[in-house]
């Protein structure tokens, strides 16, 4: 690469914004300086008064050359991208850096139960309408929907391979505008990184094609939302799968079941990090294919965790339905990882699987099946998240108290405004 091309340090922050700054590629590898504060910014680029760092402090963003991608096709100048971990002036990790957190979370998996996850992150997004001709709903699916978009998709796909990131659909999905991008699974550190680095290259071809696109949940309160679904399978530190178990409840392996008893039991807290901005709620509703309430199903679209068979047990899957593009994909990896782990510590096996849609269901019959409504606002995730002390112990204490502060301060921007209001700041930042 010519010297004076640019390598971006990037710090995938709270609120799942990739922040950060370049130097030029003579001079990499290198550290930079960051600021303790940045991680207080909510995605409107405000810092609150509460914030546990003030003016003071300074950190050292260390690169993970694992992480270094370069999109060169279409993009000029090439853009490289290497994310970085957040260390304090003696090398120590930042308590509150999102990366850490994910660190920590695989670390425990790995020592305690000898298990790792394996995981791809499916993104839905929306093309936003350029001329009068693209206002035209396409029938969803289908082919021309598909080549109404070109050719920023296939530069969308072909950028995402150029990097190594392994695209494996790019589809137009059922809502207007709405597509999905998905990348091959891997290891859950690199898995988030993709995550972080998939929407930034989709951002980064439309500003190239001049098309608008958003991740935002929310656009229209009584339309398609778009989600962010997690897969996740568990192997053994070698390799083996370790999510199916042929003639087992739901084909689930004894772990897999405490695993996921593990993420359903911690819902309500965890919907405060995965589907954590002031309009996610919006999209956690019945009917939406999303997911409403604290619920196992196989093959069930309303289920907040859906049951994927595989045509071999390494294809076994579970997918999380109740994230989006507002969170830190790290942050949702690592809440993940440590319900489903807390699940195994206590040998939960609590999967009671919905029958069908849980919408058309007798109130007492879901109470039966612990299927609760999950978090219609914000306040109510931040409140269910710290009223659960567990879930609050898988986190440092400096990350919890800067999360919540940073959280706050967003929802204090949000508030004089109306629902209309919010639904066009988030799109406009997400
Ligand atoms: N758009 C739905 C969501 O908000 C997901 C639809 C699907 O792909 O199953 O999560
Ligand atoms: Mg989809």
């Amino acid at each position: 690469m010519p010297d004076d091309n640019l390598v971006f340090l990037a710090y995938a922050d709270l609120s799942g914004m990739v922040r950060g700054r370049a130097v030029p590629a003579r001079r990499y590898p290198t550290t930079v300086g960051w600021v303790p504060a940045d991680q207080s910014i909510t995605p409107f680029g405000s810092i609150g008064d509460a914030n546990p760092f003030g003016p003071l402090g300074d950190l050292r963003l260390v690169p993970d050359e694992s992480s270094h991608v370069r999109v060169e096709r279409l993009s000029q100048p090439p853009f490289d991208v290497v994310l970085c971990d957040a260390v304090e002036p003696d090398g120590q990790p930042f308590a509150a850096c999102p990366r850490a957190a994910l660190r920590a979370a695989i670390e425990r998996l790995a020592e305690h139960h000898r298990l790792e996850a394996r995981v791809s992150f499916e993104h839905e997004l929306t093309v936003l309408p350029s001329t009068d001709r693209d206002e035209r709903p396409h029938p969803a699916f289908t082919l021309r929907a598909l080549r109404s978009a070109e050719p920023f998709g296939t530069d969308v796909v072909r950028a995402l391979s150029a990097a190594g990131l392994e695209p494996e659909n790019w589809l137009a999905e059922y809502g207007p505008g709405q597509f999905e991008v998905t990348v091959a699974p891997t290891g859950a550190l690199r898995a988030a990184d993709r995550a972080s680095l998939v929407r930034e290259i989709v951002r980064d071809v439309a500003r190239v094609h001049q098309r608008s696109v958003t991740f935002s949940p929310v656009l229209d309160p009584d339309g398609v939302g778009n989600g962010v679904h997690v897969h996740l399978s568990l192997h053994t530190l070698d390799g083996r799968p370790m999510t199916h178990e042929r003639g087992e409840s739901a084909g689930m392996s004894r772990p897999a079941r405490a695993f996921v008893s593990g993420i359903v039991r911690h819902l309500p807290a965890l919907t405060a990090i995965t589907a954590p901005s002031a309009i996610s709620g919006i999209r956690l509703a019945p009917h939406r294919w999303s997911a409403a309430h604290t619920a196992t199903g196989v093959r069930n679209r309303e289920a907040t965790v859906r049951v994927c068979p595989g045509a071999t047990p390494a294809g076994w899957n579970v997918e999380f339905r109740a994230a989006d593009a507002t969170a830190s994909p790290h942050l949702v990896l690592a809440a993940l990882l440590h319900a489903g782990h807390q699940g195994l510590e206590e040998h939960l096996d609590d999967i009671r699987l919905l029958p069908g849609d849980p919408n058309g269901m007798d109130p007492a019959e879901l109470a039966a099946l612990g299927a609760h409504r999950l978090p219609t606002t914000l306040p109510e995730a931040l409140a269910a998240f710290e009223h659960d002390v567990v879930a609050r112990s898988w986190f440092a204490p400096l990350l919890v108290e800067t999360y919540l502060d940073m959280k706050r301060t967003e929802l204090g921007e949000m508030e004089p405004l109306t629902i209309a209001e919010r639904i066009a700041r988030y799109r406009a930042v997400y």
